[in-house]
């Protein structure tokens, strides 16, 4: 078995910002080795056994030094092993991607090199500042502000050109010399009132923009404690922030929201979120544990001729139920001569992609509404089948039941995932969280179970969202306050609250 070594751009921070290759040589590593710049929420792709290697912090103080990242790299390479190398924006602007190639190829080691979007570029669109324009600039120009020693005979970036250029200049891990940067630019000429912006963790929702003048901008650095990592942007492309500043007025930007749902249900509002300029905390308090070997259900199926509602619960429901009917080597057509009903959109969703159209979704996606739908149609003779979690609420199956017979059947149990609690705890400890996100009734109790009962005033400052009544009503029980409830039993209800609130 033969390594190899791929050099990966992770872009400048932005989740979604990552090239398709890129997420592919991510999944398909035995090692990642990355550095604080890349997006550390990439490595949640990679497979089960992955091994992690952290090395390094800002360009200056290495937790690594340069040599023992590329030995380890090579090491890993020569046992085998496919080594994805993550490093933030792109791998050969400023990142060492140069210097590990090189080292690569002199031991013969087979690479391939992922180009990534440079926050030199991505960053300043992120702060609404396009890098070139045909009324601006011409030309752009990276620079590292990483300066070495100078030497006045033999300086090492030539000032005078890049003050007497009209294109737009960029300074990268320029934070430490910024009046040096700014002096030199002024000295050979360029004009004291250019424009400049500073932007820290560009295209994150921590992203921070600070604009300036030339003349300025050091001591505005200092009373605004700028720190790495920081973009220095110098141009009068600067002044179309105010214009083209489309990522800051995302409405949910700068705002961190903790998803408490499943593992395998919490994707969907963990990118919304994202998508929308927030930062999702995804803490999984529950897991979905399939019951295996379900007999039971496969006898159902067996006699699914002789029901007349099929009644789903839940997207695990649903994809647990459609995955057995597979198994048994059946389809939807076995499903023909039933009414099917969701309890939710997404529930829905998750049929239609299985080729069904429900039959009924009540108004309102609680099980409440959907026995109210049920409750003119159904008669004595019918039959439902209800394959849900086993921990699911009793009263659509003893509703439904006093009308005719219902088989509920258990196909899968949520349990608590308490592996969580310290991770949950430095969370909230930090102080940075605003919302708080309950999607299901379960999710309060087992969040509560994980954090423990003792620890409920850290949510002292966060505003607790629920998704619907009874998810408010168990909250209530356990002394945990809601600020708000959506007015829409649905993920998208909870967002357009937090919307409506920030
Ligand atoms: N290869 C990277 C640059 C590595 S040098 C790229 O192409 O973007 C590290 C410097 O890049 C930092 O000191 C900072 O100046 C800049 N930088 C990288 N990502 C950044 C971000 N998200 N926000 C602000 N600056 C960033």
């Amino acid at each position: 078995m033969k390594g190899k070594v791929y050099l990966v751009g992770a872009g400048p921070g932005d989740y979604k910002l990552l090239t398709l290759k890129g997420l592919e040589c991510i999944k398909k590593a035995d090692v990642i080795v990355y550095d604080r710049l890349a997006n550390s929420n990439y490595l949640k792709e990679a497979k089960l056994n992955c091994e992690f290697i952290y090395v390094g912090k800002a360009s200056s103080n290495h937790v690594l030094p340069q040599d023992d990242i590329n030995r380890v790299i090579a090491d890993k390479a020569k046992e085998g092993k496919i080594v994805t190398r993550l490093k933030g924006g792109d791998p050969y602007v400023f990142g060492r991607g140069g210097e590990e190639g090189e080292v690569l190829v002199s031991e013969g080691i087979d690479f391939e090199v992922v180009p990534g979007i440079t926050s030199a570029i991505g960053g300043l669109c992120y702060a609404g500042i396009p890098i070139t324009h045909r009324d601006h600039a011409s030309s752009f120009h990276v620079i590292t502000g990483h300066l070495r020693d100078d030497d006045k005979e033999n300086p090492e970036i030539n000032w005078n050109a890049l003050a007497n250029t009209k294109g737009t200049l960029v300074f990268l891990m320029g934070v430490a010399n910024l009046q040096k940067i700014s002096e030199n630019l002024i000295v050979e000429g360029k004009s004291k009132e250019t424009p400049v912006a500073l932007i820290s963790w560009a295209t994150r929702y921590n992203q921070r923009v600070i604009t300036s003048t030339l003349e300025d901008v050091y001591e505005t650095a200092i009373r605004e404690n700028v720190k790495p990592p920081t973009l220095i942007a110098v141009g009068d492309v600067v002044g179309l922030r105010e214009k083209l500043n489309f990522f800051e007025n995302k409405p949910l930007f700068g705002k961190s929201i903790m998803v408490t749902r499943s593992r395998t249900q919490s994707s969907s509002l963990v990118e919304k979120i994202m998508d929308l300029g927030g930062n999702p905390i995804e803490v999984p308090t529950i897991k979905i544990d399939k019951i295996e070997n379900n007999i039971e259900l496969e006898n159902e199926i067996k006699n699914i001729k002789d029901y007349t509602y099929l009644v789903l619960t839940s997207k695990n429901g649903v994809d647990i139920f459609f995955d057995k009917l597979d198994e048994m080597n059946l389809d939807s057509r076995a499903l023909a001569n039933l009414k099917v009903c969701a309890i939710g959109s997404a529930t829905a969703n998750e049929i239609k992609n299985r080729g069904i159209k429900a039959d009924i979704i009540p108004q309102k996606f609680i099980a409440e509404y959907l026995f109210e739908e049920l409750k003119p149609i159904l008669k004595s003779s019918d039959k439902v089948l209800m394959p849900r979690a086993k921990n699911a609420r009793d009263f659509l199956v003893d509703k439904i039941g006093e009308i005719c017979e219902v088989k509920e059947i258990h196909t899968y149990e949520t349990v608590v995932d308490p592996t969580r609690k310290e991770e949950v705890l430095d969370v909230l400890n930090q102080g940075e969280t605003d919302y708080i996100t309950f999607a299901s009734s379960s999710t309060v109790r087992n969040f509560v179970e994980i954090i423990g009962k003792e620890n409920l005033d850290k949510l002292e400052n966060i505003k607790v969202i629920s998704i619907g009544p009874v998810t408010t009503q168990t909250a209530k029980e356990l002394n945990l306050k809601v600020y708000k409830e959506a007015d829409v039993a649905t993920i998208d209800g909870m967002i357009s609250t937090i919307i409506k609130d920030s």
